[in-house]
């Protein structure tokens, strides 16, 4: 019989190969944003689900008060991450907030909270990393990856460090049930998570609680919050200003109206995929006819449409 180790170690193997990532292949890209923040990103080609940059964008405030952090990328990069952040400075790594619950953006979590790191989010993303895996099979999950301070809607919750203010920013659902932005106020820069991309069609994740109204409003607070020359960083895909949301916002609104009008002609979800509604906006949207789920990511937004429109949300 084999040692139940060696049993545990295959299947903590088979668990962390993800789907079709090549983790060794990915290499950590620093881009210098304000004197004091930084953005690390995956490089191109290794991530199937993200072929421009693999993972989620991590954000690095950095000073003599220590490192603040925003995402974790995946688990199996955190060495090179910390690699990365060490060029940049050899201060503690004090604190870690997560933009929303994707593991592209919070796999690392337990990594960087064993070297010390304080690490917060919504209590609606604690949930949603608390429920059980959809793999029986998944290798037991560390404690550690839960965020230890939690905060609800409301007031922004602030931090002063590095000459900096940082505003967590709590969305309602939008991209999923727990999503924060993310801003420096000094630097001008705010990171907004997942509820815009400029990489693939936008993803509604349903199942954690994203909401297609959600995803509008978050639109439109951002457009609030920014003014004309803030720089606002999307977990995935290039960075933007204001003025990008309006045509992106003006697509959801224009694929919305669609569908809307296909379901009040009693078409199937079927129907509706077949018409491709997307099509007078595929040519501006980079990686949109790409695999994402089931089809393309293009399909994966229009089905999110259908049954959100048709659930009356
Ligand atoms: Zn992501």
């Amino acid at each position: 019989m084999k040692n139940a180790g060696q049993i545990f170690l295959f299947v903590a193997a088979v668990a962390a190969r993800g789907q079709g990532i090549d983790y060794a292949k990915i290499e950590i890209l620093t881009e210098k944003i304000a004197p004091n923040l930084y953005m690390l990103a995956g490089s191109a080609g290794a991530d199937p689900g993200h072929q421009d940059a693999a993972g989620g964008r991590i954000g690095i405030l950095a000073g003599p008060d220590g490192v603040f952090m925003v995402d974790a990328q995946y688990a199996q990069v955190s060495d090179k991450v910390l690699a990365a952040i060490r060029k940049i400075s050899a201060e503690p790594i004090r604190f870690l907030v997560n933009t929303h619950v994707h593991g592209d953006h919070t796999a690392g979590n337990a990594n960087f909270v064993k070297m010390g790191a304080l690490l917060l989010a919504r209590e609606e993303l604690r949930d949603e990393l608390l429920r059980p895996p959809a793999n029986a099979n998944a290798a037991p999950r560390d404690p550690a990856r839960l965020p230890v301070v939690t905060y609800g809607l409301g007031d922004p919750v602030k931090f002063r460090m590095n000459g900096e203010v940082v505003d967590l920013i709590p969305v309602r659902a939008a991209h999923t049930g727990g999503d924060t932005m993310v801003r420096f106020e000094n630097a001008d820069v705010i990171m907004i998570g997942d509820f815009y991309r400029n990489y693939g069609y936008p993803f509604i994740d349903t199942n954690n609680g994203g909401t297609l109204k959600g995803a509008l409003e978050a639109l439109d607070e951002t457009m609030k919050l920014a003014g004309p020359n803030t720089r606002l960083i999307p977990g995935h895909g290039t960075i933007i200003n204001r003025a990008d949301i309006v045509p992106y916002r003006d697509m959801i609104l224009g694929v919305q109206a669609k569908v809307q009008q296909m379901i009040r002609e009693g078409k199937s979800e079927q129907e509706v995929l077949a018409a491709k509604v997307t099509a007078p906006y595929d040519a501006k949207v980079p990686g949109g006819l790409l695999p994402a789920g089931a089809g393309t990511s293009a399909d994966r937004f229009v089905s999110m449409v259908y049954s959100q429109l048709k659930g009356g949300k």
